[in-house]
C-alpha cells in the first residue's frame, strides 16, 4: 500500500509512472531487457532520451539556442561545475536567499571569485531582499540565484532585474516543471531530478548556447558543458534510468495539460495548506514572507515544540510520511512536490486541523 510522502527529496512519484516502471523493468518494449539492462549507445536508448528532451522542450518552451544536458553527480556538482564552466576570468554575483544558494556560494569559492550581491540571513531567510538591497556588479560573468529554497521553504516568482548582459544562472531543482517558466529570462538552468523530475543520480542543465565553450583549462571533459552538449550528454555512459524515468514524467505532465494545469493544481494545493496554518489561530506558524512562500515546500512551526513528536506519531498513524522539518529549522515540513495528490494534501490539512483543535 503506498502512504502520503511529504519527503523534501528524494520524494514522491506518480503511481501511474512507477506502475508502468513495473511493467517494463524486464522487458521494455518486447526487446527482452529492461532499460537498465541496455547499451546507452543503441537504437532503443537513443530514441528514450531524444524523445525525453523533445517532451521536456515542448513542456517548458525551450528556445532552440538552448541545450539540455542530462548529468550527473546532483546539483551540489553543479555548484562547482557552473564557475569552472562560466567564470572565463571573471567573478560571479550570488543571492543568499537560503541553505542551498548559501552553500553555492560557498563551493564556488573553490573555484574562483564569487561576490555576495545580497543575503537576507540576518532575517531568517524568511524573506526575499528587495531591489534596493542588491548590489549587483554590472561586469559579472553571472548572477546564480536559488528560485526555490527547499529547507526555508522561500520561492522566487518575481525574478531581480538583472543587469544588461549578465546571465542569470538559476538551481530549480525542487520547483522545476511545477509551472511555466520563461526559459529566454535564464543564461542557465539547473535541477536535480530527485525532487520534481524523477530518481536521484540525475540532473538537468539547461544552458543558453553562446555560454559554452568558456570553461576553464582545467575543466575535466565530464564537467565541460561543451564537451557534454557536442556528445549529446553521452560523452560516457550516462544515467540511463534516470532518463527513462525522467521522460515517463515529462509524458505524465504533458497528459496533465502541461505545465499552466499543473500550476493551478499546484497553486490550490498549497493554498489548503497555508490556509490551515494561517486558520490555526497562531497553532501553527510559518515565519515566510506571504508574497515568496513556496508552493513545493511548506516549512511550520508548532507554537509548542513539546508536541512535535506527538504530531509526527499522529502522522505516522495516519499514513503520512517524511514532515520533519530540516534539523536547521525545525518544527515541520511538507513538500507538496507536483507528484503530491489532492488526496495527500486534504489527509495532511485534516492532521492539522483535528491535532490543533485538541492540543491547543
Ligand atoms: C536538493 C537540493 C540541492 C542538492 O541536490 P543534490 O542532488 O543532493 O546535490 C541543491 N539545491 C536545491 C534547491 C535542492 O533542493
Amino acid at each position: 500500500m503506498r502512504i502520503f510522502n511529504f519527503s523534501a527529496g528524494p520524494a514522491v512519484l506518480p503511481t501511474a509512472v512507477l506502475e508502468q516502471v513495473r511493467d517494463e523493468l524486464l522487458d521494455w518494449h518486447g526487446t527482452g531487457m529492461g532499460i537498465m539492462e541496455m547499451s546507452h549507445r543503441g537504437k532503443d536508448f537513443t530514441g528514450v532520451i531524444n524523445e525525453a528532451e523533445a517532451d521536456l522542450r515542448e513542456l517548458m518552451g525551450i528556445p532552440s539556442n538552448y541545450r539540455v544536458l542530462f548529468l550527473q553527480g546532483g546539483a551540489t556538482q553543479q555548484f562547482a561545475q557552473i564557475p569552472m564552466n562560466l567564470l572565463d576570468g571573471r567573478s560571479a554575483d550570488y543571492i543568499v536567499t537560503g541553505s542551498w544558494s548559501k552553500k553555492a556560494y560557498k563551493e564556488a569559492q573553490h573555484v574562483g571569485p564569487v561576490r555576495l550581491a545580497g543575503s537576507t540571513e540576518g532575517d531568517g531567510f524568511s524573506r526575499l531582499p528587495a531591489a534596493s538591497e542588491l548590489r549587483l556588479d554590472p561586469g559579472a560573468a553571472y548572477l546564480h540565484v536559488c528560485t526555490n529554497e527547499t529547507i526555508h521553504g522561500v520561492e522566487m516568482f518575481d525574478l531581480p532585474t538583472v543587469p544588461a548582459g549578465v546571465p542569470l544562472v538559476a538551481d530549480m531543482s525542487s520547483h522545476i516543471l511545477s509551472r511555466p517558466m520563461d526559459v529566454s529570462r535564464y543564461g542557465l538552468i539547473y535541477a536535480g531530478a530527485q525532487k520534481n523530475i524523477g530518481p536521484a543520480g540525475l540532473v538537468l542543465v539547461i544552458v543558453r548556447e553562446d555560454l559554452l565553450g568558456k570553461a576553464s583549462a582545467s575543466t575535466p571533459s565530464v564537467m565541460n558543458y561543451a564537451t557534454m552538449a557536442d556528445n549529446g550528454s553521452m560523452l560516457n555512459t550516462p544515467p540511463t534510468f534516470g532518463i527513462y524515468l525522467a521522460g515517463l514524467i515529462f509524458k505524465n505532465l504533458k497528459s496533465q495539460g502541461g505545465l499552466a494545469a499543473v500550476e493551478q493544481a499546484n497553486i490550490a494545493k498549497a493554498k489548503r495548506v497555508y490556509d490551515a496554518i494561517e486558520g490555526s489561530g497562531g497553532f501553527y506558524r510559518n515565519p515566510v514572507a506571504a508574497d515568496c512562500r513556496s508552493r513545493m515546500n511548506v516549512p511550520f512551526t508548532l507554537s509548542n515544540p513539546a508536541l512535535d513528536a506527538e504530531f509526527l506519531a499522529e502522522a505516522a498513524e495516519r499514513k503520512l510520511a517524511g514532515l520533519k522539518g530540516h534539523k536547521s529549522v525545525g518544527g515541520m515540513r511538507a513538500s507538496i512536490y507536483n507528484a503530491m495528490s489532492f488526496e495527500g494534501v486534504d489527509a495532511l490539512v485534516a492532521l492539522m486541523q483535528d491535532f490543533a483543535a485538541r492540543k491547543a
